[in-house]
């Protein structure tokens, strides 16, 4: 916990550093954290009356409220922590500007959203990983310009948005684009205390809270003052803090050693050892300040693998950092490096299971849903969206946000004699105003069920197998897909991953997934059903693609027949990927897929590579009988 603190301590005397991103499980109090610091933020002064929170010392000139006059009234009150929903809409983040008034009114009339209601105060984003992308990429732009700026079809706002930015995410749920998670200036692992006495304190303070909030507050209230005093010291003293050249020498040392692209490290590091150095109460950047700063700039900057665990490396730190300042260290560490945690696969059940490695991966073909949903943005399947490209227009169902001009001046056309149209300009009234209709791509649910039975294991295919399901994986993981994992062998079907958005969660499952014993192809089809009947509760608007990983062969449980004919009722869209091999075939997964009403695949052709070599042959074979005929 103390890491969050200081993360969030620093930011909040310079929030320059661009805001803190808190990785942990649910459980670690990472939310009551974050409330409790922006009890001990100093007061702002606001101008009264403006829904802006302009400062009365400098208003802001583009102030939608203003211009406030010179001697404008000020009132004091506390910062504002200000949440954003992740199922909040554009509108909502950003204002609304109701372009129907303005083509026929010709006002301009903006309803201020979160960004302007967290101006000067804290914004806090809670499951930020699970926010649309379109909503991230607007939260971080006015977050890195101050500025939040809402156009639509040439009427504009813009007012000041300046704010610390504070998400936090559970990993298992999914991570946060490379790019994204480079605009937060810091984070921090949140975990939960191992230490009883800690856990025990954090609970009787949760029962204390709960049972009295007034009590609890009063009686932290004197710690509270002094943190604030502190951070209102710290910010004054913050433009007088040193960082000389050898300072920043070592900067970019360790940005380099931990193999960080581009500047945006060394400045984030900069500016929070300046931080550190002001909270310090000391007037030069030391190599302890450095070394704080980079603990928390740096380990989502490192350059990594989408499944390399998260956090730095302290040892590779202090190399890097090289002898701290008050002398040389006399007591190296005398324990020898201990060897790494035995990750692999734990004990392999049956004396027949085994637990084949992941075979080659390569670059997938895109698998999509038949038809158009209504889903999440993403990369897979066709669908209506609020980007994409435009397809045509409608009538609002409510107010117009994204106006299609064409299709409005149309349909006012007609009226123009009736409304008593003399000049040049068209007369438009609201029932003319029509939006686009645009189409773009969702993400989807990809729900892999694999044969992980003995005869899979016996040819050595489950090697090809698993390489061929990574591959797929790290597909969804482009595609900004969910993905759920179910295996069937011995006596059932095992869910080894519920729908999630961590890819990460999903692999590593698969590496560790053994192999052996009968193949119960119904039970594994029940299973695979009644996980998209769970999601559909959850998560109705995502369409599922089942991806079942088979020979085709049942040896255990029932007939697959009923159960494919069950998928297939309930309009599951589902591909069969055949993994038969060898010279004798049986063809049963084609059976099968005809009875799910499934696309059919062989393990060999899911590659891209593949795709086009097959599309150059049918070409081929195309010209040549052209040359022939
Ligand atoms: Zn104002």
């Amino acid at each position: 916990m103390e890491d969050m603190r200081l993360a969030l301590v620093l930011n909040a005397i310079s929030p320059a550093i661009g805001g803190v991103l808190v990785r942990g499980e649910k459980g670690t109090a990472k939310s009551t954290a974050v409330r409790a610091l922006t009890a001990v933020l100093p007061p702002v002064e606001v101008v009264a009356g403006c829904r802006f929170s302009c400062s009365p010392a400098a208003p802001d000139p583009q102030c939608p409220d203003g211009p406030h006059p010179a001697g404008a009234a000020a009132q004091p009150r506390p910062t504002r922590l200000v949440e954003l929903p992740v199922g909040a809409t554009e509108d909502r983040l950003t204002g609304s500007l109701d372009v129907g008034r303005a083509l026929t009114e010709g006002v301009t009339s903006f309803q201020p959203g979160l960004l302007a209601a967290a101006h000067r105060g804290v914004l806090y984003v809670d499951e930020v990983n699970l926010l649309h992308d379109h909503l991230v990429d607007l939260l971080l732009d006015a977050a890195a310009l101050g500025t939040s700026y809402v156009e639509r079809d040439g009427v504009s706002v813009r007012h000041a948005a300046r704010f610390l930015l504070v998400g936090t995410m559970n990993p298992e749920e999914g991570e946060l684009r490379p790019q994204l998670l480079d605009r937060f200036g810091l984070t921090v692992e949140a975990v939960a205390p191992r230490d009883p006495a800690t856990r025990a304190e954090v609970v009787r303070r949760r029962i204390a809270f709960d049972a009295d909030p007034g009590a609890f507050v009063a009686r932290f209230a004197d710690g509270e003052a002094a943190i604030a005093e502190s951070i209102a010291a710290a910010r004054a003293r913050l433009a007088a803090v040193v960082v000389d050249d050898a300072a920043l020498e070592l900067i970019a040392t360790v940005c380099a050693d931990f193999g960080v692209d581009g500047l945006r490290a060394d400045i984030v590091i900069a500016r929070a050892a300046v931080a550190h150095a002001a909270w310090r109460g000391a007037d030069a950047v030391t190599r302890d300040d450095i070394r704080a700063a980079a603990r928390l700039a740096l380990p989502h900057r490192r350059r990594r693998n989408p499944f390399d665990p998260p956090g730095l490396d302290e040892k590779q730190l202090d190399e890097a950092l090289g002898e701290p300042d008050d002398g040389p260290d006399d007591d190296p560490d005398p324990q020898p490096p201990r060897p790494e945690h035995e990750q692999n696969g734990g004990p392999a059940g049956g004396k027949r299971d085994s637990v084949p490695p992941i075979g080659a991966t390569f670059r997938a073909r895109r698998l999509e849903v038949p038809g158009k949903g209504h889903g999440t943005v993403g990369r897979r399947s066709r669908a209506y969206t609020d980007g994409g490209r435009t397809v045509g227009a409608r009538r609002p169902r409510s107010e117009p946000r994204d106006v299609h001009l064409n299709a409005t001046l149309a349909a006012s056309a007609p009226h123009q004699a009736r409304r008593g149209r003399t000049g040049p300009g068209l007369v438009l009234e609201r029932d003319d105003l029509r939006e686009r209709r645009r189409e773009g791509r969702e993400s989807n649910l990809v729900l892999f069920l694999v044969d992980a039975s003995g005869s899979m294991a016996a040819r050595r295919r489950m090697e090809a197998v698993k390489g061929a399901v990574l591959s797929l994986l790290l597909d969804a993981y482009q595609r900004r897909d969910k993905v759920g994992l179910i295996c069937f062998r011995g006596s059932g079907a095992e869910v080894l991953l519920p729908p999630t958005s961590s890819v990460e969660a999903a692999a590593s499952r698969l590496a560790h997934m053994p192999t052996g014993g009968q193949t119960p192809l119904a039970a594994g089809l029940a299973e695979a059903h009644a996980a998209l009947n769970r999601e559909r509760l959850r998560d109705p608007l995502r369409r599922p693609l089942l991806v079942l990983v088979t020979d085709g062969r049942h040896t255990a449980g029932g007939e697959p027949d009923a159960a494919a004919g069950r998928l297939r009722r309930d309009g599951i869209a589902a591909v069969v990927v055949d993994c038969e091999a060898g010279p004798v075939r049986l063809g049963l997964a084609g059976t099968l897929a005809e009875a799910l009403g499934a696309e059919y695949l062989h393990l060999g052709e899911l590659s891209v590579d593949a795709l086009a070599g097959s599309v150059r042959a049918v070409r081929e074979a195309r010209a040549v009988r052209g040359e022939v005929a």
